[in-house]
């Protein structure tokens, strides 16, 4: 090495050095990193997706190494994912801006702009994508052709402002007063829905269960007082669709009084809960109607699928081929999928797709919304209308059944074994 070439290496090493420290200093001024990066032609402020910004320089060398990289994920991920580069050292008041310490840093926003998480030095395709996994968000190839729609919590069709107590903590709906259920916790009471609601969350219950009933309060349908559950009379019926429908009394000769004028059967709670105990889903367990829930063929033998993610869910459980029939939440049309080891060999309609609710966490990491908010449709104009017009408050996305079954054979065992009976499914 001549004189010559060491001198300009010893001056690109202190151009380096003092860059580094501008950036440190200017770091400390800045409080929050900014939303949207204005005033830049790297960045294309694209509203509600969420974005990736790597700070660094052209002429750094792990910067050069992610260059590539983040150039395949603005191809792939193309409107789903924004990713910006940012040259800090062409640029330096951007580094001010964002608050970074080093180079290269990269950034994650979520679709809000609110900043989730950022990283120091190289990080690799892998470990980005690894990343917005761990969040909760990930992301379909644009090259998949599987179109975009997104409803998170920020930008739901409609905000949800209902008060907690009228919520049924299984499935979300109104509770009407005359149908109320509720369970003492040492956090206070649960309130579901219907006795119907109640027995899915008995059916996830992974604790002793000796005694649980007794924790337990029916509301008596004619008269709307509280009645133990292990004291009251359930009428069962059917609605108009077939589906049963159960109305809890104080007694016998009350629901007798209703059965006179409606119909139906009058029943005690051990026979009740035997009913509603006898169908269950084949992968999480949990009670369900057959007239909710998918068909699933396993071997030429029939289970359910308490949700349609479920109903996918038994091929990896069982580990065999298996073949759902399920109906479009809109319009109840048949879908049938049919898997051959793990991926799908056939799909009616073609179009079909499905809806993956989402629900953010306490953590701000996005998790499943759970069985009630999942859902397969014919098309892609289906699922838009059922989440816009008829479930404004649904927060979640649109994604490929290819996906949606993918998603459950990279399940471990482990995780197949806790399937629905951690998290939304047991009383907290
Ligand atoms: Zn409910
Ligand atoms: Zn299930």
């Amino acid at each position: 090495m001549n004189k010559a070439m060491k001198i300009l290496i010893i001056i690109a090493l202190v151009v380096v050095v003092s860059i580094v420290i501008a950036i440190k200093q200017q770091g400390k001024n800045s409080a929050s990193a900014p939303v949207v990066a204005a005033n830049s032609d790297t960045v294309t402020a694209v509203e509600n997706l969420p974005r990736l910004v790597d700070l660094g320089a052209d002429k750094c060398i792990p910067c050069k190494m992610m260059a590539p990289m983040l150039d395949e994920l603005k191809t792939e991920y193309k409107g789903r994912l924004e990713v910006a580069f940012i040259d800090v050292w062409k640029k330096p008041d951007e580094a001010k801006k964002y608050g970074i310490k080093i180079i290269p840093t990269q950034i994650f926003y979520d679709a809000s702009g609110k900043e989730l998480f950022r990283h120091e030095g190289f990080f690799s395709k892998e470990d980005i994508l690894a990343k917005w996994k761990e969040m909760g968000i990930t992301f379909e190839k644009t090259t998949s052709g599987v179109p975009v729609f997104e409803r998170y919590v920020y930008r739901p069709a409609m905000a949800d402002s209902r008060p907690k107590e009228q919520i049924c903590y299984m499935c979300d709906v109104d509770i009407n007063p005359k149908t109320l259920v509720t369970v003492k916790t040492e956090k206070g009471n649960v309130r579901l829905c219907s006795p119907h609601c109640y027995f899915i969350m008995y059916s996830c219950l992974t604790e002793d269960k000796t005694d649980f009933e007794k924790k337990v309060t029916v509301t008596d349908f004619t008269s709307g007082a509280p009645v133990p559950l292990t004291e009251a009379a359930f009428l069962a019926g059917t609605n108009k669709n077939g589906r049963p429908t159960i109305q809890a009394y104080a007694n016998t000769e009350k629901a007798g009084q209703t059965q006179k004028v409606s119909g139906g059967n009058i029943i005690a709670l051990e026979a009740l809960k035997q009913n509603e105990l006898s169908h269950r889903c084949g992968f999480c367990d949990r009670a369900c109607y057959p007239q909710d829930a998918a068909k699933v063929f396993v071997s030429g033998i029939a289970t359910w699928g308490c949700c349609s993610h479920c109903a996918l869910g038994v091929a990896a459980r069982t580990g065999k081929d298996i073949e759902v029939h399920e109906k479009d939440r809109l319009t109840g049309e048949p879908i049938v999928v049919k898997t051959i080891n793990g991926s799908i060999a056939s799909l009616e309609p073609s179009t079909a797709v499905a809806w993956f609710g989402q629900r953010q966490k306490p953590n701000g990491t996005w998790g499943s919304a759970g069985c009630f908010h999942q859902g397969f449709f014919t098309s892609v104009e289906n699922l838009k209308k059922w989440v816009l017009e008829q479930n404004p408050r649904e927060t979640g996305k649109l994604i490929s059944i290819h996906q949606a079954l993918a998603d459950k054979m990279k399940l471990l065992p482990e995780q197949i074994q806790k399937a629905c009976k951690i998290g939304e499914c047991s009383p907290k």
